[in-house]
């Protein structure tokens, strides 16, 4: 399944215009496990202190090996919430909530097509300032954040030198890798691919009033490169880590992009219902592409034709 990047962007160039429920239910959850995350270890509910020895549990200064302890229960109670959430739907935290995948977001904001030169540096801005949220999180379950400035001497300049590095390696990911790392690369999708496909909840087609106007733009949207209205069917091949032959559900991010892209093309030609949702599976996954409507040719339902 062929999805050139520029495509997609030439997509979400289009689809920025308009806003969506989806956008705000976003920024919701990584508001929500980015402040989990930053949360237990300033607040002393589990931290490792590598610079002062303030190692931290239940909010108390306790030696290391008990501090450790609360680093990976903290962190095992973190896998078991992302566990449940994607046993209920697939890799649905990979869209909602993972702050990786957000930060591809962010890069790949940088690049939608149509930006002046002010937004795109505002939206770099963002994710640059994403990125220092991100990497300050996962510092502050290993030192005391206060080295940053109360440290002196060499902690001092470890600590910011690892603070920049890591931003501009956290931002270069999502401006060059973006969503390859979370196709075939990142091994907790590929564990969760594996242990928890969508079971009760994700994308599904629903083509009975024939509204599908067959325009592709689901497959042109979908960052990971996979069809959304097949879902059910083998993906085939995919390059790096991942199942070969799993069906395309295993490996989807239940993030909502190919639904909203759907909405955009159904909703400006005045169809109705939107054949692809996002939500609890009921009934089949797939009405056959036969029984969908002969609505225009190809190139007039191409969905980059339409998105520009
Ligand atoms: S929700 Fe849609 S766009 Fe997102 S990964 Fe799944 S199939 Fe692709
Ligand atoms: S109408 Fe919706 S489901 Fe049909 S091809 Fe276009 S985006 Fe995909």
């Amino acid at each position: 399944m062929a999805n050139p990047n520029g495509i997609r962007l030439k997509l979400l160039r289009a689809l920025r215009r308009v806003r969506h429920r989806y956008d705000a239910r976003r920024t919701l959850g990584m508001t929500v496990s980015l402040g989990i995350l930053i949360a237990v270890p300033i607040s002393g509910l589990a931290r490792v202190d590598l610079w002062a020895g303030r190692h931290a549990l239940l909010f108390q200064t306790v030696p290391f090996k008990h501090g450790l302890a609360g680093v990976i229960i903290g962190i095992g109670a973190m896998y078991v919430a992302t566990f449940l959430v994607n046993l209920f739907g697939g890799r649905l935290f990979c869209g909602w909530g993972c702050p990786v995948g957000q930060v591809s977001r962010f890069g790949e904001a940088v690049d939608t097509l149509g930006l002046r030169r002010s937004q795109r540096l505002m939206a770099a801005g963002r994710g640059a300032l994403f990125s220092g949220a991100l990497v300050l999180s996962v510092m502050a379950w290993w030192v005391d954040l206060r080295v940053l400035w109360q440290g002196s001497g060499t902690p001092l300049m470890i600590a910011w030198g690892v603070f920049f590095v890591s931003v501009a390696l956290t931002y270069a990911h999502g401006r060059w890798w973006r969503w390859e790392f979370c196709k075939s690369v990142c091994p907790i999708g590929l564990y969760y691919s594996f242990v928890s496909p969508a079971r009760y909840f994700g994308i599904h087609f629903r083509n009975q009033e024939n509204t599908c106007i067959e325009c592709d733009a689901c497959d042109n949207v979908c960052p990971v490169d996979l069809a959304p209205r097949d879902l059910m069917a083998p993906s085939g091949p995919r390059p790096g880590l991942s199942i070969a032959d799993a069906p395309g559900r295993n490996h989807c991010l239940e993030c909502g992009d190919c639904v909203r892209a759907c909405e955009f093309m159904i909703e400006r030609r005045g169809n109705a219902p939107v054949p692809l949702l996002l939500g609890f599976f009921s009934g089949p996954q797939r009405i056959e592409a036969s029984n969908s409507p002969e609505t225009g040719n190809s190139s007039e339902a191409s969905g980059s034709t339409e998105a520009s």
